[in-house]
């Protein structure tokens, strides 16, 4: 039965009553969501219950800074789907963040985890705040007051976040002894994306990094580009930036513009990458390195064969689309591109992988720390490496079977293989009355 998209926004929903759909995160999901759900073919009652999320829980979480006094900043967490397993997704902390953004991002989980074939669902977490703004200490009072707030419907077989932009390692220990004080015994399966000492797992953080890496060395196959002497450049050099730099730095590539929250720097004869890691280390930000200065979003339109938005989410829009020389555009991000820029770029000859296949190794990881702190038995680096591999390269390789065979955006391909593998198991389960 096919559906035609103005009677699914008439009526009641979610997204109607919470303005979902006044975010641009999240209209460009819907946007997205709704052109795989044509080429499918989608049943309309279930196309209904995938456009908003199962549930959404804002908390207000209270602070005590350093000077005494008391901030209040807003939480979310968002469950999008869990019908192929517990929701996933990462904790955010940064000051833009809205509801919108959340369930945007929440959904966009739930496609990562059936693109992969993993059995796992569709979450995400945030607080309005700039973490750059705030000491270690008040740091820790708002992760472990947000946690105690969101703590009524996460849990390891439940829902399992991990971390995400302005959040890390640190922040997930925090989460584990928080929760395991309230349980009165260590927990550690509340959360992926611990530190090894705490019962992570090897390769968790340089996982998505990693991922994004194997993704542009499956594409430039198929355009026949070689990476070893290849340019690109950066916008991001967080978790996802830095581990990406890494593996394209080992395959020989130059990075010749990179971005931060400072701002955009450029270089066209290539970065010293071992440099900014240790700047970044030391200073926190890429501020005073040796390059020319250009504004964060410039480095997007440098010309380069391969472009990877590593930071915010929709910063390509039809604006700067049409400036964009890259051969390969790679999200690391979830969401830089806005479907306006999408048509730009496809009609530029750009070759796209989508951020639900290309940044789906750090998923693909926190995973792997699930099945391990289960078993309690844990794999070595080799091991890791090789199923990170694995999968990615398996989901990648789905989606552009599916672009080919259909005649459809990787983007769209890419959706429609992990929509239909929850709409199977949603039809499998039945609609519980
Ligand atoms: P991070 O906090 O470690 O790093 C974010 C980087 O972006 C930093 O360099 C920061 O300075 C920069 N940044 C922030 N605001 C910016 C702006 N306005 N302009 C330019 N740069 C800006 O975050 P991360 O974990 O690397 O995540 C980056 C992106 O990758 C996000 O979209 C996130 O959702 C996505 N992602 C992360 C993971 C993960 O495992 N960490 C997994 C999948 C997707």
């Amino acid at each position: 039965m096919s559906h035609s998209s103005q009677s699914m926004v008439e009526s009641p929903s979610m997204e109607k009553d919470l303005t979902l759909a006044d975010s641009p995160a999240y209209r460009r999901n819907i946007e997205n969501f709704d052109n795989a759900a044509k080429v499918l073919n989608l049943d309309s009652n279930i196309a209904r219950r995938l456009r908003q999320p199962e549930r959404i829980l804002i908390v207000s979480v209270p602070v005590r800074m350093d000077d005494g006094t008391v901030n209040v900043y807003t939480g979310y967490r968002v469950q999008h789907n869990d019908s192929l397993g517990p929701y996933k997704g990462g904790i955010r902390f940064h000051e833009e963040v809205d509801l919108g953004e959340v369930s945007a991002l929440a959904m966009s989980m739930t496609w990562t985890c059936a693109v992969m074939g993993l059995p796992l669902g569709g979450g995400k977490g945030a607080v309005k705040v700039d973490p750059f703004r705030l000491s270690r200490r008040e740091l820790q009072n708002l992760t472990r007051r947000y946690t105690a707030e969101i703590l009524p419907i996460i849990g390891p077989n439940t829902d399992v976040p991990a971390p995400d932009m302005g959040t890390n390692e640190q922040t997930m220990a925090w989460i584990v002894d928080t929760f395991s004080q309230r349980l009165g015994h260590f927990a550690p399966a509340i959360v992926t994306g611990k530190p090894v000492e705490v019962g992570g797992s090897v390769l968790r953080s340089e996982a998505t990094g990693r991922g994004v890496v194997y993704t542009i060395e499956e594409a430039a196959n198929e355009i026949g580009l070689n990476l070893k002497g290849a340019t690109y450049v950066l916008h991001g050099f967080g978790n996802v930036g830095t581990f990406a730099a890494q593996e394209m730095t080992k395959r020989g590539a130059k990075l010749i513009a990179v971005a931060d929250v400072s701002g955009g720097y450029v270089n066209k004869s290539g970065f010293d990458v071992h440099q900014l890691f240790e700047h970044v280390r030391r200073n926190r930000t890429l501020e005073g390195i040796a390059a020319e200065r250009v504004p964060a979003l410039d480095v997007l339109t440098v010309p380069c064969d391969v472009l990877i938005p590593a930071a915010t989410g929709h910063v390509i829009d039809s604006n700067n689309a049409p400036k964009i020389k890259c051969k390969i555009m790679a999200e690391g991000a979830n969401g830089p591109t806005m479907p306006e820029a999408d048509v730009i770029l496809e009609r530029n000859g750009v070759f796209t992988i989508p951020d639900i296949v290309c940044n789906a190794g750090g998923v693909t990881v926190s995973y792997f720390e699930w099945v391990q702190g289960g078993m309690h038995f844990f794999w070595n680096e080799e091991e890791i490496d090789t199923r990170l591999q694995a999968i990615i390269r398996k989901g990648y390789r789905g989606a552009r079977a599916f672009a080919k065979d259909h005649n459809v955006p990787t983007r769209i391909a890419a959706l429609c293989v992990g929509i239909s593998r929850v709409d199977k198991a949603m039809r499998l389960r039945g609609l519980y009355a």
